[in-house]
């Protein structure tokens, strides 16, 4: 779903290590599914994009947009979004859930303890919640 084709990232590898480590197992970057989904769970009817922070444009200590060609960088990441929220529907619409993980959820000052997010992804596939969304700790809520 990553509107710049991002595949194997750092952030990605560590959720399909700690998720195949507990027993999940999925396919990678499915084609045939609108957007191209990074992690793929047809067990569980479920599947996990994992979304860059600057290139998806996220409110967050990752995303600064560049003090050059400002208004290109603005229509390509609002371009960016307006995609992700299309395959977003798309793959609801057809039954999928889908499962968000922000890179600041993995990386930066605000990041969780991975095993957090492993768990609360691993209790999110084996539930029936349609949407899931994890990000980095917000500076006013307690970590
Ligand atoms: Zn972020």
């Amino acid at each position: 779903m990553a509107a710049i084709r991002s595949k194997n990232t750092r952030p990605e590898l560590l959720i399909r290590r700690g998720l195949h480590a507990r027993g999940f197992r999925f396919r990678l970057h499915d084609r045939t599914l609108p957007g191209t989904p990074d992690i793929i769970f047809r067990r569980y009817r479920a599947l996990i994009d994992v979304r860059g922070c600057f290139f998806h444009g996220h409110d967050c200590e990752l995303f600064r947009l560049p003090r050059t060609r400002r208004e290109f960088w603005k229509n390509k990441i609002a371009t960016n979004r307006e995609r992700d929220f299309e395959t977003a529907a798309e793959l609801e619409k057809i039954g999928w859930r889908v499962a968000i993980v922000w890179e600041c959820a993995i990386r930066g000052s605000k990041k969780i303890e991975q095993e957090t997010v492993i768990d609360s992804l691993s209790q999110w596939l084996s539930s029936d919640e349609k949407s899931f969304e994890i990000r980095g700790v917000d500076s006013c809520s307690p970590p």
